[in-house]
Parts: structure tokens; sequence; C-alpha cells
């Protein structure tokens, strides 16, 4: 008989009475969960993880990015460490469900494991990944951990630099630190999520669990076309420099060449300002954001190129200058195919209809994807609806979902030699 044989579940009273618990810290009157990074509702989280890890007999871990993690020892010497997690933060008014489930779900199979002495061939761990919803840096807990995070990203954190200051301080961390966080990822046997899909596709297709193959990259840019400000009435249509042309322009062109060439993938201008932006004069400066996804490293890239070379040719086009900046991105990435094999065993043993999902929102499994063997693992989100009070998945949906990840684990202690394949 193999440890996958074993026909153990979580314990659902238990998992569910955390859930309600941790669903009360950072709650609103409209039925919505505020919990950004290090906020006074993401400390009382915090603090209610690490009570909770203790409580269960389990060690307590925290690390330099102000991960907290719950670990469970298999006793063999050296072994490596097999990881489950997600995040306890959420965005402002945000939902009950997302990134909470994940780390409930782990804290509970390390439980379950420990109380049922199995002997696995790994250590167990349960991490809460800091920052995951990008409050502060985005994914500051996970980039800290695998060492992905960079000063030059530390410069300039989307939630500005005082704002990461003041929240590591208050949860006793350091700027300087941050880079210490950093795991030795020889150490790391796998890395395996439970989240809700925060989509509709499980729903569409009547099926419970998501098995996720790709994450969909993203990357960031900042467009500014210069022109010369001038007389709207005097200056000649031919031969003004109008920035706000090279704006419009390039935003149509960004649709044309998703919908032409990359007809899986996604753009965004989300973003334009006109300077000096007044009636009677030609803007001399358009500054526009560019966003787009693929879940495909080599159209990722293509459709870079597309877009620099496109934002090119039209500031020449309308006689103007350009400048670009990039801001940044998250490669696509493939999770682990024995992983995914796993937890579609997983779903089958408990009579679970799964399918494969492409995953077109960031998760922590994303950043670990690039370093340690992973699995992601969705459930049912009602209507798709996520980041909103409205967010909601079925109970029963939670207990699935948990089984599965806990089945996975097991499936996977019994070949974890296979599945480092890095990839
Ligand atoms: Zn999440």
């Amino acid at each position: 008989m193999t440890i996958a044989d074993i026909n153990l579940k979580i314990n659902p009273e238990r998992f569910r009475k955390d859930f309600n618990v941790l669903s009360q810290i950072g709650a609103d009157s409209q039925n919505g969960i505020s919990r950004p990074a290090f906020s006074p509702a993401h400390q009382e989280a915090r603090n209610w993880f690490r009570a909770r890890i203790l409580d269960a007999g389990l060690q307590f871990k925290t690390d330099e990015a102000g991960n907290q993690s719950g670990f469970l020892e298999c006793g063999l010497n050296n072994a490596p460490t097999f990881l489950l997690g997600s995040h306890l933060d959420s965005v402002i008014h945000g939902g009950k469900y997302d990134g909470a489930l994940g780390v409930i779900a782990g804290l509970e199979i390390l439980r379950r494991v420990k109380e049922t002495g199995l002997a696995l061939p790994f250590n167990l761990e349960v991490i809460d990944f800091t920052d995951e919803e990008g409050t502060l840096v985005s994914f500051l807990g996970s980039f800290a951990f695998t060492g992905k995070l960079t000063r030059k990203q530390l410069q300039n954190p989307r939630g500005g630099k005082e704002a990461l200051e003041v929240g590591l301080s208050k949860a006793g961390l350091t700027m300087e630190n941050l880079l210490k966080a950093r795991r030795d990822m020889q150490t790391i046997a796998g890395y395996l999520e439970l989240h809700i899909e925060q989509g509709p596709l499980l729903e569409q297709n009547n099926a419970q669990i998501g098995i996720v193959d790709r994450i969909s990259g993203i990357a960031f840019y900042r467009l500014s076309y210069l022109g010369k400000a001038e007389h709207a009435g005097t200056a000649s249509m031919q031969n003004r420099r109008d920035a706000a042309l090279g704006a419009s322009a390039f935003t149509l062109a960004a649709r044309e060449i998703i919908l032409e060439q990359f007809p899986d993938c996604y753009s965004n201008v989300g973003y334009v300002k006109y300077q000096p932006g007044l009636f009677n004069v030609v803007p001399e400066k358009a500054t526009l954001t560019l966003e787009f996804r693929s879940a495909d490293k080599k159209e990722f890239r293509r459709i870079h190129t597309e877009m620099i070379n496109k934002s090119k040719s039209i500031a020449k086009k309308f006689n103007l200058g350009i400048e670009i900046e990039f801001l940044g991105e998250r490669e696509p990435v493939e999770l682990n195919a024995t992983f995914r094999k796993e937890i579609h065993n997983g779903a089958q043993l408990l009579n679970l209809k799964s399918m494969p999902i492409t995953s077109r929102a960031g998760h922590d499994a994303q950043t670990m994807a690039s370093f340690v063997p992973t699995g992601l693992i969705f459930i049912h989100s009602v209507k798709g609806i996520s980041h909103s009070p409205e967010e909601f998945t079925p109970w029963e949906d939670c207990i699935n979902g948990a089984n599965v990840l806990l089945q996975t684990v097991l499936r996977l202690s019994n070949k974890y030699t296979d599945f480092d394949e890095k990839k």
C-alpha cells in the first residue's frame, strides 16, 4: 500500500472554524475584507495565524520579508521541504477567499498529517507570503523568498518607498534586510497552492477542480509622445506636432496588434494624460500606460517587440519624439506536468470533475514556478467575481479543494524524486 492509497481527508469542521474566524479579521460592514499588507487588520491576521500554528504543535518560522510559516519535520536527515501556501493580505474591500483559503487549507493539511503520524519523505511547510496583492511592492514575499527581489525594485515600489518603510517597520522589518529572506531553492521539493479561480470557467463547464497549466505573463510600460505646444487656432494643421495623435494612434494600434497577431492575449492602455491639457493648446506631451498579458513565453517576447516598434513608427509618422519606460514584468510560466497529473488523479479519486485552466491573474505560484516544481489548484468562484465583497465559493467546494490539495501532496510524496524536473 502506498501513501496515496490511504483515504485521508481533512477535518472539515476544524477547517471551517478557522476560516470563519479569519474571515472576521478586517471585515467591514458591507461584508468585504480589507487586509492590505501590514495594516492593523493584516497584523491581526498574522498574529492569529502564528497562534494557530503554535496551537497545532507545529514549528513557527518567519523571515526578513515577513513571510510566516508553520513547519512539520519529517524526521529524515537533510530532507527537502514541500511548501503549501498562499497569502493572508487582501485588496481593500476585497473578498474572504482570495489567498486566505489556500493558507488555511495548507495549515489543515499539516495538522492532519501530523495527527495521523504519516511518514512523508519531505518536511511540510505552510507559508503565508507577504503582500501578494501589491499594496507595497507586489509579490514582495515570494520574490524575496526565491531571491527574485532586486534592490532596483525597492527603489521605486508601487505603493511608494515611504509606505514600504512604514509597513515593514510595523512588522519589525527593514528594507536593508529584505534581500536576506532568500531561501536556498535546492532545499525546496515543490510548491502547491489552492486558490479560487477568480474567473467563470469552472462554473461554465460544471467542473469542480481547475488544474492550472499556465499562468499569464504581464508587462508594464509608460510611453510619452513629445510634440510642441502651439496655438490651436493658428499653428498649421499639416505641420503641428501634436503629441495627442501619437497616444491616440498607439492606443488603437496596440489593440490591433493583439487582435490580429495574438488572439489569445490581452492589452490595455489604462491611462492617458495630455500636457498642458488645455482647450486651445496643441498638446506637447502625451503620456500613456500600457500593460499586456500572454501565457506563452515566445508570444510574450514578440508582443514586447511589436509594441515597441509600433510606438516608434507612430512617433515618426506624426513627427514626434518618444520616451519609452519599461516598468517591469512577470514572465509567463508553465506548471509542473507531474503535479498536474496528480491533481487530476486526486480529483478523480474524490469523484470530482476537473479541467485544465490557464490563469490570467498572477499568483505566488507564478513566482515559485520559475524556481521549483509547482502546482496550482483552482476551485469555483461564483460568477467569477473576485476582489469584491461578492466573492463567494460554496463551502462544499472549499472542502473539495482542500481534499484535492491533500491527495496531491500524498500522491506526490510517493514519487517526489520524479517531479524534480525544475518545470
Ligand atoms: Zn490571491
